[in-house]
């Protein structure tokens, strides 16, 4: 197999390049580096299955020789991050799409998509099942990420039916563990950062939210099977257990063993006040479900996040 991963630099790219690495494909590894880090793959340089492209998806992408996978992940995912960059965030799920799709139809390749719980935006179906059509708002700030993938799935289904490329589509669900940034934004970083430091963590709301977080190698292993045994219509990929977030934030200054307390900040706007996916798609078609408990899980992060901190007061 040789697979081109986009997005490869990030936090779930550079996992899957393991991965496929691991189960000896050559990987080509795609990205334009502005969420993602060469940190995440620099322990594959010298590595003769695998190959750097510093590339901005969202223009003509070459690569010479065949392919027999394409997995497009690249995009800014972190709210913080498509706050901060709406136009490239919309750019690289729709003109980016197009061409990796144009990639996928050029090579005869499988494609997968990397779509997120965030087509379904503010749920009014609970747990969201793949057929839930979605309650998103276009225009609020969380609309560059939602509709830009939106899009991303319709190009996706597009390029499936007109040019009968073989596509799959994953909705992922919060993921979590090593590699992501102490600095990215979301609730689970900034919660290890700010616990590890004794610093107040904030919880934004009244913490009665609720979101289902998956443990990055189960998380891998589910999108595996999926390009592997999938079909072409969406699949949910995620861990179905739900928590609010004052329960993740009290799990982590538990495990951290953190004297942080937690401070109240206000909500951001169409912020989704309930998430967890209904994985009986991905029981029945991929015999897959996830493995990792959440207290393992937050243990292993632990470890990674504390490296982390130490390294930032350098
Ligand atoms: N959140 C929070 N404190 C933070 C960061 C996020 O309470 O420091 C909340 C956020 O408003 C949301 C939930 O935690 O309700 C999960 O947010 P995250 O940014 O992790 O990702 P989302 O699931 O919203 O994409």
């Amino acid at each position: 197999m040789r697979i081109a991963i986009t997005g490869a630099c990030g936090f779930l790219g550079s996992h899957l390049c393991d991965y496929f690495l691991g189960k000896g494909a050559k990987v080509i590894a795609v990205d334009n580096l502005i969420t993602g880090s060469t940190r995440n793959i620099e322990h594959l340089a010298g590595n003769r299955n695998f190959q750097f492209l510093h590339h901005d998806v969202t223009n003509y992408i070459f690569i010479e020789g065949k392919i027999d996978a394409i997995l497009h992940f690249a995009s800014p995912a972190s709210p913080r991050d498509y706050l901060e960059l709406p136009i490239q965030t919309l750019k690289v799920g729709s003109l980016g799409t197009h061409k990796a799709l144009g990639l996928a139809k050029e090579k005869g390749a499988r494609f997968l998509l990397a779509s997120t719980s965030e087509v379904y935006g503010d749920p009014l179906v609970h747990p969201q099942r793949e057929e839930y059509w979605g309650n998103v708002n276009p225009v609020g700030p969380r609309g560059v990420y939602d509709e830009a993938k939106r899009f991303a799935e319709a190009m996706t289904m597009a390029y499936h039916r007109f040019h009968g490329v073989d596509t799959r589509i994953v909705r992922i669900f919060n993921t979590y563990g090593p590699r992501m940034r102490i600095r990215d934004g979301r609730a689970l970083p900034n919660f290890f950062v700010q616990a590890l430091r004794n610093e107040p963590i904030t919880i934004y709301g009244d913490g009665s939210q609720t979101r289902s977080f998956v443990y990055i190698e189960d998380e891998v292993e589910g999108i595996a099977r999926a390009l592997e045994n999938g079909d072409n219509d969406p699949i949910n990929i995620g861990n179905p257990q739900e928590i609010t977030i004052l329960q993740l934030a009290r799990e982590i200054i538990e495990v951290t063993g953190s004297s942080s307390e937690i401070v109240l900040k206000d909500l951001p706007e169409d912020d989704p006040k309930v998430r967890q996916p209904d994985i009986s798609k991905a029981k029945r078609l991929l015999k897959w479900e996830p493995k990792i408990s959440r207290a393992d899980g937050l243990a292993r992060t632990c470890e990674y996040f504390k490296k982390m901190v130490v390294e930032d007061e350098f």
